[in-house]
């Protein structure tokens, strides 16, 4: 009993910071999490770790820990290891080589990149602290903010061409994955007609787990994961830029 209430409460907490629960796995918990969300009438889909939201609007929850795995030499959350692997091998068979250059980073190195960005961009520009921040944050997620900080995000590039810009969208790499990603689970996570809802810019080489019957309708009907979340929820998708 004492566990089951434990559970519940961990759910519930967790459900006010993101919308979603890293305890999928626990039946007492889901059966827990399942009977809050009918009294709020809130799809059970949203506790699942695969919906899991992170943006500037939705912190990584503090205590959110993961196992890993590496691919290419980078962790990501062992849990989707299986389905990226599959990809890559899929891809590779079909002449298209794809590189994995980013995958799980903590909360930790993500500060350390963030003041990284915000020094750089005081001694560049001049601007005070604040200012500096905002300007950082629109290249480099505040830590806790990125989908990097949950394991189930990669960054993809190819070895003809590894820069992180738009031109990598024209890369025979970037398209098969725009076509095939859904397939195995992942979306494109920031497309270039929905920065102001995601908040981030168009990234072509960022892709998120989202499993694959989610993946399929979210690339399906061209809408992004903050969209699709609200949608469950009853919402409209706010704007974060
Ligand atoms: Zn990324």
């Amino acid at each position: 009993m004492t566990k089951k209430i434990l559970a519940f409460i961990c759910s519930c907490s967790l459900a006010l910071l993101c919308a979603c629960g890293s305890d999928a796995g626990d039946v007492s918990s889901t059966q827990a999490a399942a009977s809050t969300q009918a009294a709020t009438t809130v799809s059970p889909k949203l506790s699942s770790w695969e919906l899991i939201l992170v943006n500037a609007q939705n912190w990584m929850p503090e205590d959110y820990q993961i196992e890993t795995a590496s691919i290419q030499g980078y962790k990501i959350d062992a849990r989707i290891y299986d389905a990226a692997s599959e990809m890559i091998a899929d891809a590779e068979a079909q002449g298209i080589s794809l590189l994995v250059c980013s995958g799980y980073r903590s909360v930790d190195k993500q500060t350390q990149l963030f003041e990284n960005k915000v020094q750089r961009v005081i001694s560049e520009f001049g601007y005070g602290r604040e200012k500096a921040e905002q300007v950082a944050a629109s290249e480099v997620a505040r830590p806790g903010t990125s989908e990097h900080n949950t394991g189930l995000a990669m960054d993809i590039v190819t070895p003809s061409y590894q820069g992180l810009n738009d031109g990598y969208a024209n890369t025979d790499a970037a398209k098969w994955l725009k076509e095939n990603a859904a397939d195995y689970g992942f979306i494109l996570r920031f497309p270039k007609e929905k920065e102001a809802l995601t908040g981030v810019i168009f990234e072509p080489w960022h892709y998120r787990y989202v499993g694959i019957e989610t993946a399929k309708e979210i690339m399906s009907r061209g809408i992004c994961l903050e969209e699709y979340v609200a949608e469950l929820k009853g919402e409209q998708a706010p704007t974060l830029q």
